[in-house]
């Protein structure tokens, strides 16, 4: 058992495929642990995309991250940090493979529907950011 953080990015709220991302998540057998829908001030972005300061795309990500509401939520089940990196494609979507998320629904590669954790370390970092342990069922 295993936990991951994963928001649908500004892009893809705006499109209205809240329930069809999420759809793709528990029919590839990952729970959701916990969800919310917020908006992040662009001081929040940048806090959550910290790793990436130095990055020349650091800026715009974090205007964009805060441009309108994401959804966040913890998934959970067995591998799923690598699962869900898996459903969601490269972050690229010129390369995603088919039948991914972003392969479906991502604009470029800045706007690319779905953010996901890459290992153990960032997760707890990720899902602390946005809940606390009383809010994670
Ligand atoms: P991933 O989300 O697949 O883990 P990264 O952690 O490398 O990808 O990057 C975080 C986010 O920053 C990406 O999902 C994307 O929104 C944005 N991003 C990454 N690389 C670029 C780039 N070269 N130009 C614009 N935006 C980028
Ligand atoms: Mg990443």
């Amino acid at each position: 058992m295993e936990r991951t953080l994963s928001i649908i990015k500004p892009d893809a709220v705006k499109k209205n495929v809240i329930g069809e991302i999420i759809s793709r998540f528990e029919k590839n057998g990952l729970r959701i642990a916990t969800m919310k829908k917020i908006r992040m001030t662009k001081e929040e972005a940048k806090g959550f995309y910290i790793v990436h300061k130095d990055r020349p795309f650091y800026d715009s990500l974090t205007d964009f991250m805060s441009e309108g509401p994401i959804v966040v939520m913890v998934l959970e089940g067995e591998s799923a940090i690598a699962k869900n990196r898996e459903i969601m494609g490269a972050t690229n979507p010129a390369n995603a493979a088919p039948g991914t998320i972003r392969k479906d629904f991502a604009e470029n590669m800045e706007r690319n529907a779905v953010h996901g954790s890459d290992a153990p370390e960032t997760a707890a970092f990720e899902i602390g950011y946005f809940f606390s342990a009383l809010e994670i069922l």
